[in-house]
């Protein structure tokens, strides 16, 4: 399996010898991280490239492991990661005290290896389902973009960093013209399967990684735009129809063309206290209006006021 593809497993311990003999055991199947503390586990799991499993040691100076697990288990960025308490303490009540602070798994020293590895195993697939199933949430079934959960979430966190950046935010809220008449003259089924490729139209013309594109609801689709000016919004607004437009999508019962189009609404702002990425969603979709009124196949926008004019 390539190196990146590997699940990554965090080893924490305060003895550089039990870190050496886990790594040994684990480092062919997965992708090793190692802390000598406490504090330095937090800071790895908290991490953007956070662990899929943390091997813990009870035992260690200064911060020990009942307490890291207390914090990873408490703080919403690191929650999920699951925890295996590897320790020599043996009494029932330690390990019920790690069981309840949310760890998955005890593991007693001096380990077997075979027990070590199969455990691991068992949890690195639990949370390789769950990662899966938690993916699957914010994608939407029929069209394979993240659905309308995803940007909801994804627009409140582009609007706070925004706010507290100071850095413009952009939205386009698109709709495919006649979509109805589509439907009624060609069927549900012809229906959905204009929906994706039109959804895989837009989702390939997607060029940066932090843009977001999600499936409103129905046929309408959303671009989020961080760090984005109108101009380029707009500019990307016009690439976007043009492709679809390109795409020549037969579609005789338009009232616009006869092929399958979309009408685009911009909205750009630099978040102010006070105000909520609602009145983004307002001010596009009152964008969308405009471009649908005024004719369709267009992207409508605020213009800006110019001296004299
Ligand atoms: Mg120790």
């Amino acid at each position: 399996m390539a190196e990146n593809n590997k699940a990554c497993i965090l080893i924490v311990d305060d003895e550089r010898i039990n870190i050496k003999a886990l790594s040994a055991l684990l480092c062919d199947d997965y992708r090793i991280k190692i802390a000598l503390s406490g504090r330095k586990a937090l800071e790895i799991a908290d991490s953007f490239s956070a662990p899929d499993l943390i091997l813990l040691d009870v035992m260690m100076p200064e911060m020990d492991g009942y307490e890291v697990c207390k914090v990873i288990k408490n703080t919403k960025s690191t929650c999920h990661i699951p925890i295996i308490f590897i320790t020599g303490k043996v009494d029932e009540e330690d390990e019920t005290r790690g069981l309840n602070l949310g760890a998955v798994d005890y593991i007693t020293k001096p380990f077997r290896p075979a027990i070590v590895s199969a455990r691991v195993k068992t949890q690195i697939k639990v949370k390789q389902q769950s990662d899966l199933l938690a993916e699957m949430s914010y994608l939407d079934g029929l069209t394979d973009n993240h659905n309308r959960r995803s940007f909801d979430e994804t627009l409140e966190i582009e609007w706070q960093s925004s706010l507290r950046y100071k850095r413009p935010l952009s939205l386009l809220m698109m709709d495919i013209d006649c979509f109805k008449q589509y439907n009624d003259f060609y069927g549900h089924q012809q229906g959905d399967s204009c929906l994706q490729s039109v959804a895989s139209c837009l989702k390939n013309s997607i060029m940066r990684s932090t843009d977001h594109i999600a499936r409103y609801g129905g046929e309408e689709f959303c671009v989020i735009l961080p760090e984005t000016g109108h101009e380029s919004a707009c500019d990307f607004a016009e690439k976007l129809r043009e492709k679809v437009d390109a795409m020549h999508i037969n579609h005789a019962s338009s009232n616009c063309v006869d092929h399958i189009t979309l009408s685009i609404g911009v909205a750009t702002d630099v978040p102010t206290e006070g105000k909520t990425a609602k009145s983004l969603i307002c001010s596009a979709d009152a964008f969308l209006y405009q471009a649908k009124a005024s004719g369709r196949n267009k992207v409508a926008f605020e213009r800006p006021v110019i001296d004299g004019q």
